[in-house]
């Protein structure tokens, strides 16, 4: 008998963390590696956020606070929610947890049974997969194209509905491929959960304040499918608050108490010290990180200007978060010595070792035909990975 549960054996380990590893240890052999693999700004938190945290040691913020957050943060966030997104939530219907990972692992084990479908848009964020697998459920993959930005038709998601779709989820802005939703775009999710009201849709719009093109537009504000939606955000991208573990959710009451109920027994509440942190940066104007969405939109336009010139990639136009999502489909069966590139996990293994740069696989995404390319580094170090990045493609037959 296996000393680890069957459910752990067959979890896969995040393969944004494993290229990470596998960069870390050529690193360590003194390699110059550059990393374009990781999903965190490369800022540090606002003073003002931590400003609050250390207030927050000061006055004794240091016993256990209520399992879904201090009321007084749910209730920011529920303000908030109204003046970005003009969605109406009560505090109750908020939970407050470590990091939107946890918001979603909440949301996925208190909706999904064993044997439920969950419709995956692909490309989609790696620990929706898994976290789905854990639950019992069976993810549904459902392929999008470059072509139309990676975008989820009514009709898409209403081909794989099935009497046992329980849920569907997406982000957006989304990670991995920037594509930024719509009015028009989440119609299309809007109208197929209108016509299946038992589905409920998890909207992940944890990269909400990274957006270069337009008012970002919530899911939850189609007040016909309110009812259906649970939006999932946090402040580890948009106030460059990784390390801090904040996300949250806010849902349906139903849903919400399930979460509460959840997390209660796992983790109880998140850090008290982070959540006074948050506090500070969910009062403050959005446009206080106006400078860090600004030096994306610059990246974005270089990084753009450099891939367009490699061979055989099919660039996207991301519109939001800090990801380039190409094609690499021409470049799949090309050979160097006696090394075949087979796929994209094949393309990337190439390229850090060749050109000292470390990417993700599109596979990790769902989508093996592209590889993800993160632009939360300094355009110095941008600049030297892409002429690497073009110098080792180059080089294949
Ligand atoms: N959702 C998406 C799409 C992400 O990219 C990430 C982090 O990479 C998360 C959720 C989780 O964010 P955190 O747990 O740091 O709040």
């Amino acid at each position: 008998m296996n000393k680890i549960s069957q459910r752990i054996l067959d979890l896969s380990e995040s393969a944004t963390i494993a290229m990470s590893r596998r960069s870390r240890e050529m690193r360590e052999q003194g390699l110059d590696v550059i990393s374009l693999s990781l999903g965190e700004p490369d800022f540090e938190t606002p003073d003002f956020v931590r400003q609050a945290a250390k207030e927050a040691i000061d006055i004794g913020y240091s016993h256990y606070p209520p399992i879904p957050g201090y009321q007084d943060l749910r209730q920011a966030i529920a303000h908030k929610l109204k003046r970005d997104n003009g969605l109406d939530y009560t505090a109750n219907q908020i939970v407050v947890s470590t990091g939107a990972k946890q918001s979603l692992a909440n949301v996925i084990l208190c909706t999904v049974d064993p044997g439920d479908e969950v419709l995956l848009p692909a490309p989609y964020w790696v620990s929706y997969y898994e976290q789905i697998r854990l639950a019992g459920g069976t993810p549904v993959i459902i392929p999008t194209a470059i072509e139309n930005d990676f975008k989820v038709t009514r009709d898409d998601l209403e081909k794989y509905h099935t009497d046992k779709t329980k849920l569907v989820i997406f982000s957006s802005p989304c990670n991995p491929s920037g594509s930024v939703f719509s009015k028009e775009d989440l119609a299309e999710i809007a109208d197929y959960l209108k016509a299946h009201p038992n589905v409920i849709a998890i909207s992940d719009e944890i990269y909400e304040l990274i957006n270069f093109k337009s008012q970002h537009v919530s899911l939850a504000s189609f007040s016909e499918i309110y009812d259906q939606v649970v939006t999932v955000n946090g402040l580890s991208k948009g106030f460059a608050m990784t390390g801090w573990r904040i996300g949250y959710i806010a849902a349906p009451q139903e849903i919400a108490d399930a979460c509460v109920k959840m997390q209660g027994q796992f983790t109880s509440a998140t850090s008290s010290i982070a959540q006074r942190a948050a506090l500070a940066a969910l009062q403050a104007d959005p446009s206080e990180m106006d400078y860090m969405k600004e030096a994306f939109e610059e990246r974005r336009a270089k990084v753009g200007e450099w891939l367009r010139e490699i061979p055989g990639l099919k660039v996207n136009q991301p519109e939001g978060a800090f990801y380039f999502f190409p094609d690499v489909s021409a470049l799949l069966g090309s050979k160097i010595g006696d090394r075949t590139i087979n796929d994209s996990a094949d393309l990337c293994m190439y390229l850090l070792e060749e050109a000292l740069v470390a990417l993700v696989p599109g596979d990790a995404f769902g989508s093996p035909e592209c590889i993800r390319i993160s632009y939360a580094s300094s355009l110095k170090d941008l600049e030297t990975a892409l002429s690497r990045i073009k110098a080792a493609i180059e080089k294949l037959d």
